[in-house]
């Protein structure tokens, strides 16, 4: 699978609205985007930190993955983004080894990016997204 970097690292927060001033005046970054990902009933906002990000997610629906999140774990870092060349491939590579997918094919996530997540359940926890940029090769 190899990644490589780290693409980004959502953080699961209750109000975009309460949670960008902080990014931007006390960390100093600047939000270059918003978009809402109907699928997965959220609303992203995005900041570059170097060469990674950090993706704000904020729920559209009490009964969407991160409306649940919250209710049971509260704000706080939701999964880490792999950036690997081939998703669906890297899901075959992990699916070989045992490893328990979300996901068995790419969708479609924010920023345009064919994304596809591992459970937590393998991964000691940590929701893992495997993610590659269609366009550039990111
Ligand atoms: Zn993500």
């Amino acid at each position: 699978m190899k990644p490589k970097k780290i693409e980004h690292i959502g953080i699961a927060v209750k109000s975009l609205e309460t949670a960008i001033p902080f990014f931007e005046s006390v960390l100093g970054l600047t939000c270059y985007a918003i978009e809402e990902v109907k699928d997965q009933k959220v609303k992203t906002a995005f900041f570059k930190v170097g060469d990674t990000k950090i993706e704000l997610l904020e729920s559209t629906d009490p009964e969407g993955p991160i409306g649940k999140f919250i209710e049971k774990r509260g704000e706080g870092v939701h999964h880490i983004a792999l950036a690997v060349e081939n998703v669906q491939q890297a899901l075959n590579e992990a699916s070989d080894k045992g490893v328990m997918l979300i996901d068995k094919q790419p969708r479609k996530g924010a920023e345009g990016l064919n994304i596809a997540f591992i459970h937590p359940k393998s991964t000691f926890g940590i929701l893992t997204e495997l993610c590659e940029n269609p366009n550039i090769n990111c």
